[in-house]
């Protein structure tokens, strides 16, 4: 029997966009390692099944193209839909939103873990706006934004908290939607548990 330990390996991917330098390099690994691929619920690319002897070398390949992985404390980055451009439905450029977010939040640590932003490009929902800890969703009239969605076995809707906010009005709010998160968590959390606390900064609408 073949005991030899293995692991999985989570390249971040942005806006769920796959460089072709980085796919073209983990079908290599995934080749040489009898790796799977996975395409993970979040958007990112996951190796499996990688040998830890070679875990080192797998990640300093992918390092090298610009990968960044899944780790403690990383700010998440935002499930988004296809959005304008690529939907006849979209309303806002998802992708951009998207690297909005991550240039203002990204370089933060130690974010508590089960927490999950989500970006829609219209009312539709294709990405999970309203069962993410925070959702953004794109309308006619300017942006709604959700708090404390989740999905799982038990899934709750999240609570509107903004509607006809524009996009840096939503910035603002996610600011002080995260640095609350971060106050009142001390591990893990998802929002939905802290929407009933007595300093919740943000009423239903
Ligand atoms: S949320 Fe709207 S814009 Fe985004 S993929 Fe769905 S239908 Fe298209």
């Amino acid at each position: 029997m073949n005991d030899e330990k293995k692991t999985n390996i989570t390249v971040l991917l942005q806006a769920g966009r796959l460089p072709l330098d980085i796919m073209a390099e983990a079908r290599t690994l995934a080749e040489k390692h009898d790796l799977g691929i996975y395409l993970t619920t979040m958007q990112n690319l996951r190796l499996t099944g990688v040998p830890e002897k070679v875990l080192e070398e797998v990640k300093s390949s992918l390092a090298a193209l610009g990968a960044d992985f899944k780790g403690p404390g990383k700010f998440p980055i935002p499930r988004v839909c296809v959005g304008m451009g690529h939907c006849n439905l979209g309303i806002i450029d998802t992708e951009a939103f998207s690297t909005t977010i991550v240039e203002k939040f990204g370089e933060r640590k130690h974010t508590k873990a089960k927490f999950k932003i989500a970006v829609a490009g219209c009312t539709m929902c294709c990405p999970g706006v309203k069962t993410s800890d925070i959702g953004i969703m794109a309308t006619r009239n300017g942006y709604e934004v959700f708090v404390g969605g989740k999905g799982g076995p038990y899934p709750k809707i999240g609570r509107r908290i903004a509607k006809k906010v524009t996009e840096s009005e939503v910035m603002d709010i996610m600011a002080v939607l995260v640095e609350f998160h971060d106050r009142k968590t001390e591990k893990k959390q998802r929002f939905h548990k802290l929407l009933d606390d007595p300093e919740f900064p943000f009423k239903e609408i």
